[in-house]
Parts: structure tokens; sequence; C-alpha cells
């Protein structure tokens, strides 16, 4: 039996967890997290280094508190013994100062219900997701308690089935996550199985525990006040996920298009697509970005290809069926061209007559730099439309292999200087990318006026080669338009709504800025201009 339906039992969706060597901070913290709309406190007592107050804490008490004082194996900081321990704990609950406590199942029994204090019954683990987690489960639903928490390390994806199925199945309010990087969506999927609350760290900086997102990360990229049982998932599958800009994007430009949905990353490793996608079906998840290393696995994976699929062999969207299948899609290619195809079109409006024709995409000469997973699409994409293509790249038998695959023209990475003709350049490799920012894969000089240079290389946008084609008046595509127009597309596949392009842009830019702030501004702006009704409470 699920419990996604029962009446909301904690005060918030959100427990924020407030972790502080002093009490003096722990006010300040109390203060600012009310402030950016906390409703419900974890206190980890543990932290202090010294003797808790609850007198001194009271005063700051805005909404309600749980009392957590974790021990060493557990992930906390409690420096001295265990009967210490639960003497304290007991102390905390008489106190008055706190609504909910947290006891591990191992001590649970021993402290008896008192007054009106809510009860979490807490199993850790620091290190694994051990074998007999269910054994553990099934014990701990016999304890007194009125929610359940597991919190385990995950360190694969079936970790990750483990704890969903559990959390899913959940005959009592149960909050149960992995930590850790592979864990980290089943710690926002619990919202959505039932779960009455998930934890967020207040101050990102502490480490409290392995993977655990801050307060600020729900205001400014997931929208978990949002979530509920009908909320529809989508997400990223790659390796590495933890840094990508595609969260941020997709969560924001859903809440923008009123869509109830969530978009999480999901680390898969190498080989492992199929398992994962089996494994996440069971949440369901409507679709996925694919990233790397799985474009060319996603696009086996999938049971219907889009023509653009076909021709290059990879995919970076898959999209579920309602059979059951996936139908796989390649919006880089589409990017690509839509990026060549706008920049040419505002050229022709823009253009000087003195400065001659703008030339067709099938009259252009192109050099692409680079023979992996985003060169492929860029060859056929450009092969396709007729320009005429040579590629370059550090590894000569990629280069061959990719130009024998596409019916292109070849040469060493020492000779991509002597290219010429030369309409555009596109660069498909990494060399220029944060953070070696002061590289840049051809000579400035090989940069005539009137060029289109290509890169898309996104972090950052400037790239070398992008201010060095500026510098010598060549017409810019940046790699930010390209992802944003991949983004773009995908979300028109995932909802059936295209978004615009422009405001994307925009988000992508503020994103990538170390200013974090104006993505907090972008994220009240859609509370109040854009958000959903069910919205109307968040932040
Ligand atoms: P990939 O499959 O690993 O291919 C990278 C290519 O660049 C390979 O040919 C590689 O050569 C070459 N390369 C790597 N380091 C180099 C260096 N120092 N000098 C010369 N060549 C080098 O990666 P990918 O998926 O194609 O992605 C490449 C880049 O495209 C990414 O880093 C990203 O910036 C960009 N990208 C942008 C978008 C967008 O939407 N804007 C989307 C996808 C990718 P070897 O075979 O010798 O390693």
């Amino acid at each position: 039996m699920s419990v996604a339906s029962a009446p909301p039992l904690a005060p918030d969706k959100i427990a924020v967890v407030i972790a502080r060597t002093r009490h003096k901070m722990i006010l300040a913290e109390l203060q600012e997290a009310v402030k950016r709309g906390a409703g419900f406190i974890e206190l980890r007592l543990d932290y202090l280094a010294k003797a808790v107050e609850a007198k001194r804490l009271t005063p700051a008490k805005q909404c309600p508190w749980i009392a957590t004082l974790r021990r060493g194996s557990d992930g906390g900081r409690w420096p001295g013994s265990e009967a210490e321990r639960l003497t304290v704990m007991k102390q905390m609950i008489v106190s008055g100062a706190f609504e909910w406590v947290d006891l591990e199942t191992d001590v649970a029994d021993q402290v008896k219900r008192f007054g009106s204090v809510k009860r979490i019954v807490s199993y850790h683990n620091m290190t694994e997701t051990p074998a007999d987690l269910e054994g553990i489960y099934e014990k701990m639903l016999k304890q007194d308690a009125d929610v359940l928490k597991l919190a385990v390390l995950a360190k694969n994806v079936d970790d990750c089935r483990r704890i969903l199925a559990i959390q899913k199945n959940a005959p009592k309010p149960t909050v149960a996550f992995c930590m850790g990087e592979f864990g980290f969506p089943t710690r926002i999927l619990g919202l959505k199985l039932g779960a009455p609350f998930i934890y967020a760290a207040f101050n990102r900086e502490r480490g409290v525990a392995p993977g655990l997102p801050s307060l600020d990360d729900f205001r400014t990229t997931y929208p978990v006040r949002s979530i509920n049982a009908e909320t529809r998932v989508y997400g990223l599958f790659g390796d590495p996920v933890a840094h990508s800009y595609s969260p941020i994007l997709h969560n924001h430009m859903l809440r923008r298009l009123k869509v109830n949905a969530v978009y999480l990353p999901f680390r898969v490793p190498d080989g492992q697509l199929p398992t994962a996608a089996k494994v996440y079906d069971t949440v369901p998840v409507s679709g996925y970005s694919v990233t790397i290393p799985h474009k060319e696995a996603a696009a086996v994976l999938a049971q219907e290809v889009d023509a653009t699929v076909a021709q290059t062999g990879a995919a970076n969207t898959l999209l579920r069926q309602p059979n059951g299948g996936f139908h796989a899609y390649n919006t880089d290619y589409s990017a690509i061209l839509d990026s060549l195809h706008t920049h040419l079109e505002e050229r022709a409006r823009t253009q000087k007559a003195e400065d001659g024709p703008v030339p067709e995409v099938g009259q252009m000469f192109a050099l692409v730099l680079g023979a992996g997973g985003v060169s492929r699409s860029i060859a056929h994409a450009l092969m396709k439309a007729g320009t005429h293509v040579t590629i370059a790249a550090r590894t000569y038998d990629r280069a061959v292999k990719l130009a024998a695959e596409v019916g292109c023209k070849v040469v060493d990475w020492q000779a991509r200087h002597n290219v010429l003709p030369c309409d555009i350049v596109v660069n498909g490799t990494p060399v220029g990318m944060h953070p070696d920012t002061d590289e840049s894969p051809v000579h400035h000089s090989f940069l005539k006026p009137g060029m289109t240079v290509f890169d898309t290389v996104y972090t950052p946008e400037n790239t070398l080669l992008v201010q060095e084609a500026r510098a010598r008046e060549c017409h810019v595509i940046t790699g930010v338009d390209m992802f944003v127009r991949q983004a773009a597309r995908q979300l028109e596949l995932f909802t059936g709504q295209m978004p615009a392009i422009d405001p994307m842009r925009e988000l992508l830019r503020k994103a990538m800025s170390p200013v974090t702030y104006a993505l907090e501004e972008e994220a009240r702006k859609s509370d109040g201009e854009d958000a959903p009704d069910d919205d109307a409470d968040e932040d």
C-alpha cells in the first residue's frame, strides 16, 4: 500500500538541516533559513562543540524542529559515550523545544514516547546499501515511529532500485533514500513516491552527508515543494552528471511551461544504460536526455528511432512510449543545423551589400575539428545539408573512420591550418573548455574576416576561439546557442510545447555565472509571474 495520499504529517516537504559548532551560529542560521523559506528544521546537535543549551536556542524558534544527536558510526560527530548521548536526547525530548526527535533504530526502543513529540526512527549506513536492508526495514516497521528513515550509501544503480522499491511500497510514512552521487535522484523522488518530507542542508559547505542537496539547490534548481504523486519525472543519463547545467535549464523551463514535472541527474556508468533504464522505469521516468558516454547505447536501446538517430547511430534523447519502449532522437543534430540556419538568416537580414551575398549552407566549405560524439553529429548534419566537409582530429584513425562513414575529406590534425577554402570552422573538441580556457584548437592567424566560427564548447561561452574570432571579424555561433537549442527540442519532445530560445539562453548564462543570486532572482520571478497554482506557496 502506498502512503502517497495520506494527509500531511510533516509541517513542510523539506527538513532543512542546520549543523554548526556554536549556538551563536545556529541562531544566525535559524533566522536566515526561515527567511529563505524553511518551515521545518533539523538541528544536528551532535555538531555543537559545547553542551547543548536548548533554552539559548528557543527564542529563535519560528517553525517545528527535529532534535538529532548523531554518533560517528552514523555519520555524526557526537564525541561522548552512548549513555551520555541517550541522556542528552531524553533531555531534549522533554525540553519543550522540539516537536520531533530522531532516534536510531537500535536505541529507539530504549526511549519512551513523550507527549506530542513525534518520533523519526532511523537507520544510517555510510559505507553501503547492506544486503539485509529490507530485513532491517521490516524490523523498523514494528517500532514506535511516526516516520521511518533509511539513509544508505549507493555504490551503483541497483542500490537505488532497492531503496526506491522500499519507498514506493512503504506501509508506514517513510523517508528512504541513497546517499552519494548515485543516490542523488532518490533523495528527491521520495516526494513523488510518498515520503512525507525530504532533507536539505542549509549550508552547502557543511558537508553534512554525501550528496545532500542544499536549500538553495531547491530554490534555484529543483522545484521540490510542487512534487506530488502526479509529478512527471524526466532526467539526464550520463557519467559524470553532477556539474551538468541541464537540470537548472530543464526545471526552470518546465516551470515556465506550467508542467508538473521534475528533471533529475542520473549518474550511470558506461555499459549500464539498459540496467538504469529498467531501474528508473519503476518510478516511472517519462524521458531522458542522454550524454557522455551513453549516446550510442541509447540509439541501440530504443525500439524506435528517428531519421537522425538512424543516420548517426547516436541519440541524446529517449522518450518513453505508451507501449513501454523508447523512441530515440538526436536533438544535437537538429540544434547544429538550427544554429547555423538562424545565424545565416540573421546575416542575410543585417549584412551590408558590400560584404557580398550570404552563402547557403550547401555552398559552404567546413573544417570540423574532432571526431568524437558531437563531431559525428556535426559531420552528418553538414553532409546532409550539402556542405563540403573536411575533418581533422587528434587521433587520425578516428577521423578517417568518421570521414569514411559520412563520405567527406580528412586531413591530419597537424595539417588543419592548410584546409582551404574554409567558410566555417566547427570546434567539436573540448579544447578551450574550463579549466583550460587559455587554449584554442586553431591558431588565430587561420581566422579570416567573414569566416563563420562555431564553437560547440559552452563552458565558458566566450572561449579563446570565440574571442579571437570576434577580434578578427569572423561571424560567431557559440556552444550556448547549440546547447539551448538541443535542450529546447528535448523539452518540446517531453511536453509537446516548444519553449522560446531567448529566455533559455539568458537562463543558461545566468546559471553559468558565479553570481548564483541571479538564479534565485529568476526563481522568484517564476514564482511571482509564471508559477502554476499549486506552486503558490513556493519559497
Ligand atoms: P568526445 O566524444 O570525447 O570527442 C572529443 C574529440 O575531441 C575527439 O576527437 C578527441 O580526440 C578530441 N580531443 C580531445 N582533446 C583534444 C585536444 N586536447 N586536442 C585535440 N583534440 C582533442 O567528446 P564529445 O561528446 O564529442 O564532446 C566534445 C565537446 O563538445 C565537449 O567537450 C563539449 O564542450 C562540446 N559539446 C557541446 C554541446 C552543445 O550543446 N553545445 C553538446 C555536446 C558536446 P581523441 O579521439 O584523440 O581523444
